[in-house]
């Protein structure tokens, strides 16, 4: 379990990353380390990106009904205007903000403040997901989260999607991903694959 650093003399700031496929508790987490936060009387915000609209627009909810309200904005330039004289800064659904969130995280954690970075880290192929790559590589510390394997019951570490829409931001639910190992997942993609060469050539 992830332990607060311990400063001595001045404090100063720092940036975590919560990362790891759906079904995974990043959510969970992020709001752990927060409520702790708040419970020490430490000015906590959270901010997610406007896109995610799966929930109540001022709230980051996990999937237990564990939820922290939350300002949905547009471009991570804003969390500058927006966290003066706040200690904790937790940022839900980290995969969907622009570019400049890795930026905007330094001079956040140069500001002295605490950034908690909670995000996937893969897309539904695999692929190393937005902004995410970047800001594991300026943290100081990372903690990767896993689901477990909705196959063969192993770690998951793959959000493998059933439906077959092309768009990679597609929020959705049980009724549209399921975690995967490795292994299950590349399988998955195998049997899909084999199945849409089957289509064609009927
Ligand atoms: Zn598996």
């Amino acid at each position: 379990m992830f332990l607060e650093p311990h400063f001595k003399g001045q404090r100063s700031g720092w940036i975590e990353v919560i990362c790891g496929s759906m079904f995974s508790g990043k959510t969970e987490e992020l709001i752990r380390r927060l409520k702790r936060a708040k419970i020490a009387n430490q000015r906590v915000e959270i901010f997610k990106p406007k896109i995610d609209t799966r929930y109540d627009e001022r709230k980051v909810v996990s999937h237990d009904e564990n939820y922290i309200l939350a300002t949905p904005i547009a471009h991570s330039s804003e969390l500058m205007n927006l966290t003066d004289g706040v200690s904790v800064v937790g940022v839900d659904e980290a995969q969907f903000f622009d570019e400049d969130l890795t930026e905007v995280v330094q001079n956040l954690a140069l500001n002295g403040k605490r950034i908690i970075v909670a995000g996937l880290d893969m897309d539904f192929k695999g692929r190393p997901f937005g902004p995410i790559p970047q800001v594991l590589a300026v943290a100081e510390y990372i903690t990767k989260v896993h689901a477990i394997c909705s196959h063969c019951g192993n770690l998951a570490t793959h959000s493998y999607r059933l439906s077959a829409n092309a768009d990679t931001v597609v929020l959705g639910e049980k009724d549209k991903y399921e975690p995967r190992c490795r292994t299950c997942f590349a399988m998955g993609n195998i049997l899909d694959f084999n199945q849409k060469m089957k289509e064609e050539l009927k």
